[in-house]
């Protein structure tokens, strides 16, 4: 079932499933390294390419790594997916193979991208360069420079900055320069960078798309042009999916729009109820109307995701008393699955960085970032109210 005017909750179930000799529902789990033929022809046909078939897993040519493959292709109406073993294989895989004439990376990024991309990048002799959402205006000079990639993240972790997709794709196409957009945090469901102009979109799958904080994975997607030259990167990186973590991910793909499109609604109303609390400084969740990134969001989002910070009125001893008083939300550096998560930027993610870069990045000691889950909204905004009426 590959119907492309099929509507998104039908892809996520039906699209990249193969039929089996047994009548299963789901494509079966082949955890087989690699696959026999009948004939030296027959082998040969899919060496040299010329016909579709299983070979060899590390290569990707394994059946259930392709269904999955068909699957998140499918979410993102791309032409072509591929999966890997974790988002920074995806990235590093994609980095590598479009990104050596340079790589523009806009807003804030996930500390791992940001540690490959500052520092591990150079060092082969790959620039790579920094701006601000803020600072659109410098994006002509590398474009001019010849740099081959567009990097950002949008909503950004973790102050939900919200970028235009349509708007940077333009721009960077005047120049030939290709877009990449970690769609992680919106998740597709919520947003589809393709359809708005960029070339590829990454997934850490170990979020919303795996869902169940079970499974690390990646994914990228794009033209089947574009990702040809992704293939060999990823096939020698040794970056593979493995093929019962591909059968994990295609399963909770199954889950994905009721996963979100709760998630979605739950996080709307614990922003909402906290914009009303005397502790609360600032909400930033993107489904706020006054939220600085609201139009922008409502322009090319379908749903403002299950993630939002909060700023409270205080200091960094108030917030790391908050969270400790927290009953439901776990302390946890990840996002993304059933549970509720808590984390604070400035002991997790914007750890390494110095108190200067963290305030250039509008990114305060007071901030609480939450990861919605699929509890109750009135038992998360009890928790949080409980957690914030303890000092
Ligand atoms: C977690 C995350 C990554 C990295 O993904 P892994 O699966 O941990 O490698 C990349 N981008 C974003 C936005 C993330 O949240």
């Amino acid at each position: 079932m590959n119907d492309k005017n099929a509507g998104l909750a039908t892809r996520c179930v039906h699209a990249g499933e193969i039929k089996d000799a047994h009548g299963s529902p789901h494509t079966p789990i082949y955890t087989t390294t690699t696959f026999k033929f009948d004939s030296t022809a027959d082998l040969l046909d899919v060496v040299d390419g010329k016909k579709t078939g299983s070979l060899y897993t590390r290569y990707g040519l394994n059946p259930t790594v392709f269904s999955l493959e068909q699957k998140l292709a499918a979410l993102e109406e791309a032409e072509a997916a591929w999966a890997f073993s974790s988002g920074m294989a995806a990235e590093s895989a994609l980095f590598l193979a479009h990104g050596r004439k340079g790589i523009v990376c806009i807003g804030d990024a996930y500390g791992g991208t940001m540690e490959f991309l500052a520092s591990q990048l150079p060092e082969l002799g790959i620039p790579t360069y920094f701006l601000l959402g803020s600072e659109l205006h410098g994006l002509k000079t590398y474009l001019e420079a010849g740099v081959g990639l567009v990097f950002f993240e949008t909503p950004t972790n973790p102050t939900l900055e919200v970028l235009d997709i349509r708007a940077i794709s333009d721009m960077a196409h005047e120049y030939g320069t290709l877009v990449a957009v970690d769609n992680t945090f919106a998740s597709p469901v919520n947003q589809n960078p393709l359809a708005l102009g960029a070339d590829f979109i990454i997934h850490s799958a170990t979020k919303y798309l795996g869902g169940h904080s079970d499974i690390t994975a990646g994914a990228l997607m794009g033209s089947k042009h574009l990702l040809a030259s992704v293939w060999n990167w990823r096939k020698n990186l040794g970056t593979m999916i493995a093929p019962d973590t591909a059968a994990l991910l295609a399963r909770s793909i199954r889950t994905l729009p009721v996963r979100v499109e709760r998630q979605n609604v739950t996080a709307q109303n614990v922003a909402e109820a906290m914009t009303q609390h005397p502790k609360i400084a600032r909400v930033f969740y993107p489904g706020l109307p006054d939220f600085p990134g609201h139009a922008v969001a409502k322009s090319q989002m379908k749903g403002y995701g299950g993630m939002l910070t909060l700023e409270l009125n205080g200091g960094y001893e108030d917030a790391v008393q908050a969270v400790d008083k927290l009953k439901l939300f776990a302390i946890a550096p990840s996002l993304g699955g059933v549970e509720s998560l808590v984390t604070m930027p400035v002991t997790t993610t914007h750890h390494g960085l110095t108190p200067e870069e963290r305030a250039r990045r509008g990114i305060s000691d007071s901030m609480i970032r939450l990861s919605i889950g699929l509890e109750d909204a009135t038992d998360l905004i009890a928790d949080i109210e409980q957690a914030l009426g303890s000092f």
